[in-house]
């Protein structure tokens, strides 16, 4: 594979830009493979590059039904942050957000990683002992944030009215390096990696039935043929049940949609992230412009990946008080994703009472932030069979043992 670099850009700026590869190949599937990974999502394709670049693992497949990238990974509003309160979501939110800093050096593509800073607003008493609460948590753990005053926060945001009658804001809990990336590039990015290392990755492809043999997996059947593994990973996000189903086993996972608007493009006027949990919403604005709006998650569980305006009413309505300027702007558009959640809104990276058939999902409505962590910490338990240490609370057993991971509060309506 070509590097990308600003000697290529001015060599193709001479040849009309004929010289430019393919990001990345479309093979057809090979008859068996070492690893195979099920869905091209962020976690998919991380998975599948870490298990190359940290355990030398490279004959793998990474099958996805649509197009990569096409699931969550594409459709979410990119907010990234490590603000979590328990131990081990911290650690592995934190590693991600790390790896995220250096990410477009690692695989020489932009991700458009921007820094620019993250605000959960405490609108209610409670909020503000909760976020207290977490800085403190965060600076044992070594997440580096801090409750800020009103005053701190209008300087930070000068679009917010921090009078509001309701829900005045009383400060918030600001982590400086938090910020977003551009969401394809990041899939796109990790998919010319993982296709420069041989992997294949096969698109339009559907995994329909998974085939084992004395309780360990064997392949899986495709809507393009049998293919066959050693070992199995499914990182199908929303379709987590429908796959687990294929595999023999049940998951306590909900799918239901989560939606987000963007508005008409407008001057520069924000350069944070600010996230209403209280009134469920929050909002950036892109590179283009345009302002990213998105809030809490459909009450009732289903397949779609639609919008509804029920859901422009009530994210704009919760939002206008605390961003006034927003009642003038025209929404562009929307769309929804299928995110899967836990009861206790943290993930599940785990092996499956299938042998050698490992399962990462559950990230809800916050999985973005945690692609580069998540993809590290499946790929070491892929290449060990076991959970390493970023991964080890994070199975399966803890809803049986009642050792729940509760971030209900980091990560019921803030992405
Ligand atoms: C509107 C919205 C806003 C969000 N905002 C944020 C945010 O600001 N910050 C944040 O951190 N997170 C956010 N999230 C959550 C985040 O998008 C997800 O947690 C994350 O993208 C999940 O990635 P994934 O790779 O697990 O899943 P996906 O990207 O959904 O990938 C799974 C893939 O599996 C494929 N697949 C499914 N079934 C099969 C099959 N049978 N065979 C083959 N392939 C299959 C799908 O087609 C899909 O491409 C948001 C989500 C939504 C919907």
């Amino acid at each position: 594979m070509r590097r990308y670099s600003a000697f290529a850009i001015a060599r193709e700026a001479f040849r009309h830009h004929l010289g430019w590869e393919r990001a990345w190949a479309s093979p057809a599937p090979k008859s068996r493979y070492d690893v195979i990974i099920v869905g091209a999502g962020g976690h998919g394709l991380a998975t599948a590059y870490y298990l190359g670049k940290n355990h030398g693992i490279t004959n793998v497949a990474v099958i996805e039904k649509g197009w990569l990238g096409g699931g969550n990974t594409g459709r979410n509003t990119t907010i990234i942050r490590s603000n979590y309160l328990q131990d081990p979501s911290a650690a592995i939110y934190e590693k991600s957000r790390s790896l995220y800093e250096n990410l477009s050096q690692d695989f020489n593509y932009n991700v458009m990683f921007s820094p620019r800073g993250v605000i959960m607003l405490a609108q209610t008493e409670h909020e503000v002992r909760g976020y207290k609460r977490t800085a403190h948590a965060n600076a044992l753990q070594g997440v580096t944030t801090e409750f800020i005053s009103p005053d701190r926060v209008k300087d930070l945001c000068p679009i917010i009215n921090i009078d509001g009658p309701r829900y005045p804001v009383l400060g918030g809990l600001w982590q400086a390096r938090g910020g977003t990336a551009r969401h394809d590039a990041v899939a796109w990015g990790y998919a010319r990696a993982c296709s420069a290392m041989g992997m294949d990755i096969i698109q339009q492809c559907e995994v329909t039935g998974i085939t084992a043999q004395g309780g360990k997996v064997t392949g899986v059947q495709t809507t393009k043929g049998a293919i066959g593994c050693a070992k199995l990973g499914i990182v199908v996000a929303g379709h987590s049940g429908v796959l687990a189903e294929m595999a023999g086993f049940r998951l306590p996972i909900e799918s239901v949609a989560l939606q987000a608007l963007v508005s008409e493009p407008i001057k520069p006027c924000m350069d944070v992230v600010v996230m209403a949990n209280t009134v469920h919403g929050y909002m950036s604005q892109s590179d283009k412009g345009e302002m990213v709006i998105g809030g809490g998650a459909d009450g009732y569980n289903n397949y779609t990946q639609r919008g509804s305006f029920h859901h422009i009413e009530e994210t704009v309505r919760a939002l206008i008080e605390t961003f006034p300027m927003i009642s003038r702007l025209k929404m562009l558009r929307q769309w929804g994703g299928i995110v899967d959640m836990t009861g206790d809104r943290s993930p599940i990276i785990s092996p499956t009472p299938l042998g050698n058939c490992f399962i990462n999902c559950g990230w809800g409505t916050g999985g973005f932030k945690a692609i580069p962590g998540s993809g590290w910490a499946t790929a070491e338990m892929i290449a060990g069979g076991a959970p390493g240490p970023l991964a080890a609370a994070f199975g399966l057993e803890r809803f049986r043992e009642g050792r729940f991971i509760d971030e209900s509060v980091a990560a019921g309506v803030a992405h």
